[in-house]
């Protein structure tokens, strides 16, 4: 691993969907890349985030991801976490050509009630760990969380990911309670054909088996859900279509797989017994300017054994990264600049705040494509070509931006040699011998 030809050397942190599709950009032009992972595999929400009765697209993500990281301009660096195995300030001292952090949306938004959090564990959860647990906990050697799924469990959500929630609850309490009276059916039908369809045919319904089903809250309208687009300046015909849509997929979906659905409410307290959360104290809301209004009236306490937040996901802080509020600020979205940070980008989940394979893939493309790419070859022009279309104070921006980093010399060779040295370095650290699919099938296998 001693090729110094490349002209430039760029660290890129998280190697999933937009990760390696940057890396693999900028290898195809000849920058050498070092792609840092804090996990053993590059997979992030491919393989922790979507359910996993997605077999065959995370099959095919998967397959993509290792296409491009076995580039052989591509250093994959495994079990390397940003922040704690190693900081911002430390890959910047070594003067890379560019840093781009594409490290997703990994902290789950604070839940809004104080003190809450006192039961992590304890009957309160946060999806992204529980989303985890589902897709893992069957694998010889986990060591994650745990965690029993509770008939009658709330999920405080809304968004796309708070439906899989709901489906992993019913899946899960489903098949658990077939198997207590010796009935087997395998979760991934389950999902396929729907609990109703599956108990109907065995002639069982969700009461036979001493089940409730969970609820899922959610503190705006069903016609609010994002289920279907909502096409930007809608007429009233079409937004009161997007609305219909809307209701009916939800009530399709709450059919097949028989949970309930509450909208219009917020938390607004908790009830806890014996250091365990006992449920929550949901409150009615209204819509003013299109905001959720927690309304005066009394709230119901409504028992639960699991209560699950699924109200988003946010980036994790990173020492010597600018955040406003939840976000970090970059300069352009499209350009992914990091605000007050020469030469750093933001790539994927961690700026679009979209929870989407296809928007992860093409921000890590037109970034580093179009932006880094034109930098790091020096040559200030394309950008036109992305950007037509923007508005001119956008264009504008664009090409000062374009036009400053294309002055940006390309690191020596002997400072491109040390690179790779680090580079090195950090892989045997980690117990990685450079073979990529050599180190991804042992890691599957827990032999690492
Ligand atoms: C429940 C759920 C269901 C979903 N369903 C769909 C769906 O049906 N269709 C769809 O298109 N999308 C879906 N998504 C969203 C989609 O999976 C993600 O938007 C996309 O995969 C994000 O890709 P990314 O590369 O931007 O980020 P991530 O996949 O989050 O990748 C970030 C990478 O960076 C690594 N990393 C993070 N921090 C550090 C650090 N400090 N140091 C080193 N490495 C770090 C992570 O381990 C990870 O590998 C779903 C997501 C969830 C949670």
């Amino acid at each position: 691993m001693t090729d110094a030809r490349s002209d430039h050397v760029v660290f890129i942190v998280g190697g999933a969907v937009a990760g390696s599709e940057a890396a693999f950009q900028l290898a195809s032009r000849g920058v050498t890349c070092a792609v840092m992972e804090q996990h053993d595999r590059p997979y992030g929400k491919i393989e922790d985030g979507l359910p996993r009765w997605h077999v065959d697209l995370r099959l095919q993500e998967e397959k993509r991801i290792d296409e491009k990281l076995t580039h052989p301009r591509v250093h994959f660096i495994p079990r390397t976490r940003l922040g704690s195995d190693l900081t911002l300030d430390e890959i910047r001292s070594w003067n890379p050509s560019a840093i781009i952090l594409a490290n997703g949306a990994w902290r789950d938004r604070t839940f809004p009630l104080a003190g809450i959090d006192q039961y992590l564990g304890k009957g309160f959860v946060y999806q992204n760990s529980f989303v985890y647990w589902f897709n893992h906990y069957l694998e010889s050697g986990y060591n994650g969380p745990r965690y029993v799924p509770e008939d009658e469990a709330i999920v405080v959500g809304g968004g796309l990911a708070s439906l899989d929630v709901v489906k992993i609850l019913m899946l899960e309490t489903v098949c658990r309670a077939l198997e207590k009276r010796g009935e087997r059916v395998s979760l991934l039908d389950l999902e396929r054909n729907g609990c109703r369809k599956v108990l109907t045919g065995m002639n069982l319904t969700l009461e036979d088996l001493g089940l409730k089903g969970c609820t899922l809250y959610y503190r705006r309208r069903v016609e609010d859900m994002p289920l279907a687009e909502m096409p930007d300046n809608a007429s009233p015909e079409k937004e009161a279509q997007a609305q219909a849509t809307r209701r009916k997929l939800l009530n399709n979906f709450a059919d097949k797989y028989l949970f309930k659905f509450e909208s219009l409410r917020a938390p607004v307290g908790f009830m806890a017994e014996k250091g365990h959360l006992t449920g929550l104290k949901m409150a009615h809301t209204r819509i003013e300017n299109g905001r959720a209004v927690v309304s005066e009236s009394t709230a119901d306490a409504v028992p639960a054994q699991m209560v699950i937040s699924s109200i988003g996901s946010i980036p994790e802080p990173i020492p010597g990264v600018a955040m406003s509020g939840e976000r970090y600020v970059v300069k352009d979205e499209r350009t992914g600049e990091l605000e007050g940070s020469d030469r750093v980008f933001v790539i994927g989940n961690a700026v679009t705040g979209k929870g989407n394979i296809l928007v992860s893939r093409r921000h890590g493309r037109t970034v580093s494509q179009y932006m880094i790419e034109q930098y790091l070859a020096g040559a200030a022009s394309g950008y036109e070509e992305v950007f037509a279309g923007a508005a001119d104070e956008t264009r504008r921006k664009m090409a000062a931006v374009v036009g400053r980093l294309s002055l940006q010399p390309p690191p020596s060779r002997q400072r491109v040699s040390e690179l790779l040295s680090k580079i090195e370095y950090l892989q045997r650290r980690a117990g990685y011998g450079g073979d990529y699919r050599g180190w991804i099938d042992a890691s599957r296998s827990n032999t690492i």
